[in-house]
């Protein structure tokens, strides 16, 4: 069985030569979005068997778009992405040996997480705030991770070793202010982009992995918006970069915020202490349209839906929402 379900994978000089090594080795991907749900299936499908994810979002009617991963019953069940991952993934592969986390990748996530044994940090997250955080513990904790990032027709890929230098904040030293960067929201993606980007990391992941090669120094730039252009950059060392020349850990140093803003800027999500579950469902059910499943309780009103999760994660969905909104909707719907 084994031999014939990679058949034709292994007449590859460089995937045979190192292939037994392959099902001992063991990957991290942060975000299960276009990119995360398209990495994981070409790596599964290659033959990696240890993956854990970590993600915090759910699965959507605009993810059947990207994802090879997703079911239209995953969307309608609205249910976190990595759960929705892991029992579709294990139809493919039953000795698939995957972990998830429902969590928000921040440097609080991090201080309580193990990183030993991981050979490689995948980035499949939609934000830069996130990928200085994942370079500061690649850099900390000497484990490479592979970039990769896609909005509209254009994306990029690298592979970054940090403490060798030339790392990601040598390209983005500062973060730019808010709105300036394009969004998957705001400039759309073509899905073709996400599962070039995708088979691209995918690439540089089995080479790294199966000894073939280390692609360090360089980015990769893909722009389908004219031509179909592929064209690579050597990064060069900034001279002051905050992380590879001064070691300063700003992003894994930065406390969490309390209220944890997506994306999309319809959502946040925030985590009740001490709370009473049973009596916040008896509340909603009075309140307005009620719903319920095995992960989670949530109430529907007024264009607003609120989710909240067993471990205390409160999710709140409405257009424009910020924290004022939430200290009202909060001391409304939960109690104080
Ligand atoms: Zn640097």
């Amino acid at each position: 069985m084994i031999k014939e379900r990679y058949s034709r994978f292994l007449p590859i000089d460089w995937v045979k030569r190192n292939f037994e090594n392959l099902k001992d080795k063991k990957v991290l991907l942060i975000g299960a979005g276009a990119l995360g749900s398209n990495i994981i299936d070409i790596l599964i499908r290659g033959g990696i068997k240890n993956i854990t994810v970590i993600d915090r979002d759910f699965v959507e009617c605009s993810d059947l778009l990207t994802s090879p991963i997703y079911k239209e019953k995953d969307a309608q069940e609205n249910i976190p992405k990595v759960y929705a991952l892991k029992r579709n993934l294990e139809k493919i592969d039953k000795e698939l040996n995957i972990e998830t986390y429902f969590e928000n990748f921040s440097s609080d996530f991090v201080k309580k997480f193990n990183f030993n044994n991981f050979n490689l940090i995948i980035d499949a997250v939609d934000n830069l705030e996130t990928r200085f955080l994942i370079n500061e513990v690649s850099f900390k904790g000497k484990i490479p991770w592979v970039h990769g990032a896609c909005v509209s027709e254009r994306g990029e890929v690298a592979f970054f070793k940090p403490w060798e230098g030339r790392c990601y904040r040598c390209l983005f030293p500062e973060i730019p202010k808010k709105g300036r960067l394009e969004t998957c929201e705001t400039h759309g993606i073509n899905p073709v982009i996400a599962k070039i980007v995708a088979s691209i990391q995918s690439d540089l992941i089995f080479k790294y992995l199966l000894n073939k090669k280390e692609y360090k120094g360089k980015i990769i730039y893909i722009d389908f918006s004219d031509n179909y252009s592929i064209k690579k950059f050597e990064i060069k060392r900034r001279e002051n970069c905050a992380l590879c020349v001064k070691e300063k850990f700003e992003f894994l140093d930065k406390k969490e915020e309390k209220l944890i803003t997506f994306c999309s800027e319809k959502q946040v999500m925030l985590k009740l202490e001490n709370f009473d579950m049973d009596e916040i469902e008896k509340k909603w059910r009075k309140e307005g349209v009620f719903s319920g499943n095995e992960y989670f309780i949530s109430l529907r009103k007024e264009n607003m839906e609120m989710r909240l999760f067993r471990d205390g994660k409160l999710f709140i969905k409405a257009e424009g929402i910020n924290q004022k909104r939430v200290k009202s909707l909060i001391s409304r719907y939960i109690g104080e």
